[in-house]
């Protein structure tokens, strides 16, 4: 029997749902109609989308996984992962697409993937990447989660029309304007960058972009967010680096069927925090 540790055994005696390998919820169109030949061939012709971006075939009797699990391979759709591992990567759509990403959501998802997919931790581990504060990509939800930030852009004077679109859309109000200068209430500013992007002359400097690092997140039965291991990160060698240390230390800390954030109020997440930065 082609059992693997993707395949999840059903309710339903002999019968598995085989979970696909989704990084950042991302497959081809063409992908998709081999999945939906395969759920159609060895499944009930369903396909179930999970809450975190993967796709799962159920159904499949256990006389045809081997089949199935070589059928979807052969074209390039390899399987998740299930139990005390490194979980599929989820993602929004960041700046490959959103007007409010800050970074490139896919790439690092992507780069997860490559790292850490399916290695052995004493729980479960997933992982989150979002393109900014709104949060789409669950990052304060995950135990690890990667958020894009923005620092707040900057006024060009000689550039303005003094439309006040900026002012007028700014979600906050932190916009406003005296004696025709633009003024910014830092406190009030989320950094989210819409007066630049809704500004017809580009008076904006571009905001540097950074990432912002949060570990111990998770949902379920406990819930708890995340904390901040750290921000205004520039360089994804930096944050690799972070994350290399926050897995090895949940590697040789956490207990076993211990989810880390678990292990983070256990040992006292500031100290934890400090040790790894
Ligand atoms: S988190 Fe931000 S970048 Fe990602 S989809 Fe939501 S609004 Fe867009
Ligand atoms: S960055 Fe966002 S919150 Fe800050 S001033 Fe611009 S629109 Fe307002
Ligand atoms: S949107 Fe641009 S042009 Fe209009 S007031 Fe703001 S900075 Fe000036």
């Amino acid at each position: 029997m082609g059992f693997d540790i993707c395949d999840i055994d059903q309710r339903q005696p002999n019968r598995f749902a085989l979970r696909l390998r989704a990084v950042g919820g991302q497959f081809t169109a063409a992908q998709m109609r081999i999945i939906a030949d395969i759920a159609e061939r060895y499944g009930k012709g369903e396909i179930h989308l999970t809450t975190r971006q993967g796709i799962e075939i159920h159904h499949v009797h256990h006389h045809d996984l081997d089949a199935a699990h070589a059928a979807l391979e052969k074209n390039g759709i390899l399987m998740g992962a299930r139990g005390p591992r490194v979980r599929i990567i989820i993602a929004c759509p960041g700046e490959a697409s959103c007007r409010f990403g800050a970074i490139d959501t896919r790439a690092i998802a992507a780069e997860l993937d490559r790292r850490y997919f399916r290695m052995e931790m004493p729980h479960k581990v997933k992982m989150g990447v979002t393109g900014c504060r709104h949060n789409c990509g669950k990052a304060r939800e995950a135990d690890i989660g990667v958020m894009g930030s923005l620092e707040p852009p900057e006024w060009i004077e000689e550039k303005c029309l003094h439309c006040n679109a900026c002012i007028e859309t700014c979600p906050v109000d932190a916009l406003s304007s005296v004696d025709d200068k633009h003024i910014r209430d830092l406190d009030k500013c989320i950094r989210c960058s819409t007066c630049a992007l809704n500004c017809p002359a580009e008076a904006w400097i571009e905001a540097k972009r950074h990432y912002k690092l949060f570990v111990g997140g998770t949902l379920g039965k406990q819930p708890r967010l995340a904390g901040v291991l750290k921000e205004n990160i520039e360089t994804t060698d930096e944050l690799f680096g972070l994350i290399d240390r926050a897995l090895a230390f949940y590697k040789e800390n956490g207990q076993t069927k211990e989810r880390m954030g678990t292990m983070l109020t256990r040992l006292g997440e500031e100290q934890v925090f400090e040790k790894l930065t």
